[in-house]
């Protein structure tokens, strides 16, 4: 009698209950993991020894690969001398070093050549054009690594993510992935939960539109790809190998007392990477958060370290503070109503003059006649400070960097009467506070020449001393 046919009949809840749970895991590697053959031996001891827990992997380019890129693609569109003598080179030193044919990423970067060359002569390099010659990083990448995988012990094979189903829409640099994205993942991965009869390796932080073109997902992306294919198959956890010790109290080059912290929600996580911190990409967590995925950075230099474990749900998550971070160079914009307008109408007209103008703000402060928030982007505000001008006096200023403090809101009063006083102390004037909007996360405006002294002072204090 097989399995199936015991099963038969029984409720699909209690079928789902009985069946063993398969396990898959996602195991992302980012370009420092992947830097010289080394580094790929690494990865490769890594992903072998996780093999009873059926790792799809995703790649970012080689080491610095994508800067390589978009420089040849800046000194083409200038004039200048551009070439791929250099990334020829890294490639094909790499594969030699491992032992495995470069003719397939030679062949590649022939394609890149006649790109560069198709922007030289045109004097053009769009988006659309700068996502094509980044897309090689990946490519080669996952060409690499694949090839080295498959010369070990693992069978192995590479895929393009488009040809797996990602799609995005066509914001060339920072594309939104389209929903369809992951049933087309999970059907054209899911057979390998059953049978796992290889291991992928798949291109990070690219996509395609519908029409076929090739689209980026935006700095940092392939944390994202790798959150998206492991909440499209219902991965048990994504992995995100790195260069630290997983998340960190702050980042470490602006701290370097900074520590790793052991556990975090997904949503601490969430507003600590669209906050700035660049260990992570803005929107990584939400589509494992979605689907309830646990995210674990790990450290691929040092694996034993347990890194840090992202998860929905934390027991006695009513801790202090959990982290710092900051987003600079932004752009602050103080709204006072001229007329006698209630508060609600007054905010409506004034989100309606972001919204019309399609600028996104990040933080928000208001008071019955005011508002002041910062911007989400660099971008051109002048059409909206005209519309607001209409029935507000607006005053926007530059330079300005947003603090933001993840911790237990719940202790907000304390939190932000420590905060005041090591400012105080550090001769630092706040310009505006947010609090409340999000469950985890107070924000600081302060000048953008003082958030160093900012965060390295509120660091000592929370977590030195
Ligand atoms: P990847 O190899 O995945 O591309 P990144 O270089 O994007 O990794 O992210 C890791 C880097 O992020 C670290 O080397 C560190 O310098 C920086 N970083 C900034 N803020 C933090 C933080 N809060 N925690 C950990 N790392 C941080
Ligand atoms: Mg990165």
């Amino acid at each position: 009698m097989k399995y199936s046919d015991i099963v038969l009949g029984l409720d699909p809840d209690l079928f789902r209950f009985l069946r063993l749970k398969v396990v898959m895991i996602v195991m992302k590697f980012g370009g420092s993991s992947l830097r010289d053959a080394e580094r790929i031996q690494l990865a490769y001891k890594l992903v072998n020894e996780r093999q009873a827990q059926k790792p799809i992997v995703v790649c970012s380019a080689l080491g610095s690969t994508t800067d390589m890129l978009l420089a040849e693609a800046q000194a083409a569109i200038e004039g200048k001398d551009f070439g791929v003598a250099k990334i020829r080179s890294l490639h094909t030193q790499v594969s030699e070093e491992l032992g495995i044919d470069a003719q397939d990423q030679i062949k590649l970067i022939g394609e890149l050549e006649e790109v560069l060359r198709g922007v030289a002569l045109l004097k053009e390099l769009s988006g659309k054009t700068k996502d094509y010659i980044v897309s090689f990083g990946e490519r080669l990448a996952v060409r690499v690594v694949a090839a080295y995988f498959d010369s070990q012990k693992l069978t192995s094979k590479f895929h393009e993510a488009w040809d797996l189903g990602m799609l995005t829409n066509s914001d060339y640099g920072d594309a939104q992935v389209l929903d369809e994205s992951y049933d087309n993942l999970s059907k054209s991965l899911g057979a390998l939960k059953e049978n796992y009869s290889y291991t992928p390796v798949v291109t990070g932080y690219i996509a395609k539109t519908k029409e076929g073109n090739i689209t980026t997902l935006g700095r940092s992306g392939t944390d994202l790809t790798a959150s998206i294919v492991g909440a499209a198959l219902q991965a048990d956890e994504i992995q995100l190998w790195k260069d630290v010790d997983g998340i960190m109290t702050t980042d470490p080059r602006l701290a370097p007392g900074a520590k790793s912290v052991p556990l975090i929600s997904f949503e601490e996580a969430s507003e600590l990477a669209y906050f700035g911190a660049k260990v992570l990409h803005p929107l990584s967590i939400q589509p494992a958060m979605r689907n309830n995925v646990p995210v674990r950075v790990k450290n691929s230099q040092n694996s034993d370290h347990p890194g840090t474990e992202i998860l929905g749900v934390i027991d006695g998550a009513s801790g202090y503070v959990k982290a710092l971070t900051c987003k600079r160079n932004v752009t602050l914009v103080d709204i006072v109503s001229t007329r006698m307008l209630d508060q609600y109408g007054f905010l409506a007209k004034v989100f309606q003059a972001f919204n019309l103008r399609g600028v996104s703000v990040d933080m928000v402060a208001t008071s019955e006649i005011s508002v002041s928030l910062t911007l989400n982007k660099r971008e051109s505000i002048d059409h909206v400070v005209a519309d607001l001008s209409e029935f507000a006096t607006v005053d926007v200023s530059h330079g300005k960097a947003i603090l933001s403090i993840i911790g237990n809101i719940a202790r907000s009063s304390e939190i932000l009467d420590d905060t005041f006083r090591i400012l105080r102390e550090n001769s630092v004037n706040v310009q505006m506070i947010s609090q409340g909007a999000s469950k985890v996360n107070i924000g600081l405006i302060v000048e953008d020449s003082e958030i160093e002294k900012c965060i390295q002072g509120l660091h000592k204090h929370f977590f030195e001393d």
